[in-house]
Parts: C-alpha cells; structure tokens; sequence
C-alpha cells in the first residue's frame, strides 16, 4: 500500500437491544481504514461492507450462516 489508505465501509451488524437496552437497535454504519473496528456506540465489532453488496445481501448471508 502507498500513502493512500483504503477505505471501506463498516456497518454495525449487532441484534436486538443494545447499550444495555436504552437502544433497541444499533445501525451505525461509517467509512474507515480497513482492519478490524468496533461500533462506538454499542462496542460490537463493525462488519465491511463489500463494495456492490447491498446492506440486505449481508443480512442475508449472516442468516443463512445461523
Ligand atoms: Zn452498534
């Protein structure tokens, strides 16, 4: 890599309540370096979002792995 850091997009995946309940869901959703992150606001790790897949592609795979 050169100077230029990629960047993707990283989207907080996390179910149910969070933040000790006073979020019912967490949608952060922002662009970082690549590597590994976690949400900010509820501390679950931020998937990456592949570049051309919709947000409900993901969710779907992650259902299926279930
Ligand atoms: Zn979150």
């Amino acid at each position: 890599m050169r100077g230029a850091k990629l960047q993707a997009t990283y989207r907080c995946m996390s179910e149910g309540q969070v933040n000790n309940g006073l979020k019912e869901f967490c949608e952060f959703e922002f662009k970082f370096e690549e590597g590994s992150h976690n949400c900010p606001l509820c501390g679950s790790e931020l998937k990456r979002i592949p570049e051309g897949k919709t947000v409900s592609e993901l969710l779907r795979q992650g259902l299926r792995k279930k």
